[in-house]
């Protein structure tokens, strides 16, 4: 046990209320009760987008994306190497071709100059992730992708309650993602949420999530048998998810504004190692109003990092670093492809450093972790 541990789950404190209410009172724990309903129109508000379903993880969420995409076998689809690896997995699974292209060093996004550049006859959608809760370059991106009529899927598993020249990661492209994992702002354990654009395509994206089903259509009476439709899986997760996420929505700004604010005490005590030209801090470009996911800071090299850590975990403080680029796995190297130079990719991943960032971090914790981390370059 870390005394500062690297993560510690979302928990607003209502959470054990919501679930006796679910279990009690509802009589309702598998999927699509009143708890499930609510998240779901509240993300629908305050995102705008024409519908929110709640999956059982980011992961499903990507998943559902790439079914309703209709990527085919050899389709190609463009992606940052550096992400996780259910970005890449959601369309492998269709037997479509990752094509991994460089990142942006200031931000870990997709660089969105070398996209045009990678797209062939058989790309059909471009896969942005949002890292960090810092929006990709939307702007540029829905142009290319209107040009060349590609889709869209946006991986904001890190994106909720963040946003792009004031609306909401997860609703420029035909879908965006949200993970609700233990790790994210909001979690509800395991879970996630598919936000969809086009209203057309609701009942679709219902009866997939609903075992190919249609199940929706018949509880709101709009067809009178409930039946097998269409090819399905069971992506919706359990009520009791649901009832447990609420409880963090209602506190949602809180938790918000608290990372926020530790996210600032971080980059403010930090600033004097960089401005030393020891670390480097995040960028956030302008337009971009990011949610405080995560604080990382870069090192000099690899090596560098490997001490760092060493040196605050002598005094009790997890530090963690991600990710193994795709395009250097072996599973990236079986399916997928590298389009162009990896200038930033590797370089950049190899000398990034997360430090402990949750919603119950106190000021203390910040001055404490910041203080570790100025030691070490003293
Ligand atoms: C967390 C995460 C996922 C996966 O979400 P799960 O809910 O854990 O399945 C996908 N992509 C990115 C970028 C993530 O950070």
């Amino acid at each position: 046990m870390y005394r500062i541990p690297f993560n510690i789950p979302p928990y607003a404190g209502t959470e054990m209320d919501m679930l006796r209410e679910a279990v009690e009172v509802n009589h309702k724990i598998s999927g699509d009760g009143p708890f499930t309903k609510k998240c779901k129109e509240w993300f629908e508000a305050k995102t705008g987008t024409a519908s929110c379903l709640l999956t059982t993880s980011g992961t499903d969420a990507l998943e559902m994306a790439s079914h309703l995409s209709a990527v085919e076998p050899g389709d190609e689809v463009i992606m940052p190497s550096y992400t996780f690896v259910s970005t890449a997995n959601a369309f492998v699974l269709r037997g479509a071709v990752p094509v991994f292209v460089d990142i942006r060093p200031d931000t870990m996004n997709i660089d969105e100059t070398k996209i045009e550049d990678a797209i062939t006859e058989k790309t059909k959608a471009i896969a942005v992730v949002h890292y960090a809760g810092v929006s990709c370059e939307m702007d540029t991106i829905m142009d290319i992708a209107k040009r060349h009529n590609l889709m869209v899927i946006e991986d904001a598993a890190q994106g909720v309650m963040a946003w792009y020249k004031g609306k909401a990661l997860g609703t420029f492209g035909d879908y965006g993602c949200y993970s609700f994992h233990e790790t994210k702002n909001y979690s509800m354990g395991e879970g996630g949420a598919i936000l969809i654009r086009d209203p057309e395509k609701i009942t679709e994206a219902e009866i997939l999530r609903e075992k190919g089903t249609n199940r929706s259509l018949y509880y709101r009476g709009q067809v009178d048998k409930y039946s097998w439709v269409s090819f399905g899986s069971s992506f919706l997760q359990s009520e009791l998810n649901a009832a447990y996420l609420w409880a963090q929505l209602q506190i949602a700004d809180t938790i918000n504004e608290t990372r926020l604010a530790r996210w600032n005490q971080y980059y403010e005590l930090l600033k004097p190692l960089q401005d030393a030209g020891k670390i480097e801090l995040p960028t956030i470009p302008k337009g971009c109003e990011h949610n405080a996911h995560m604080f990382y800071i870069k090192t000099a090299d690899i090596e560098e990092r490997q001490r760092l850590i060493a040196a605050l975990g002598e005094k009790q403080i997890l530090a963690v670093f991600h990710y193994v680029p795709l395009h250097s796995s072996q599973a990236g190297q079986r399916y997928g492809r590298f389009h162009g130079e990896d200038v930033y990719t590797t370089k950049e991943s190899e000398r990034l450093l997360r430090l402990p960032m949750y919603y119950s971090l106190t000021e203390d914790n910040v001055s404490e972790v910041a203080e570790a981390v100025t030691a070490f370059y003293r």
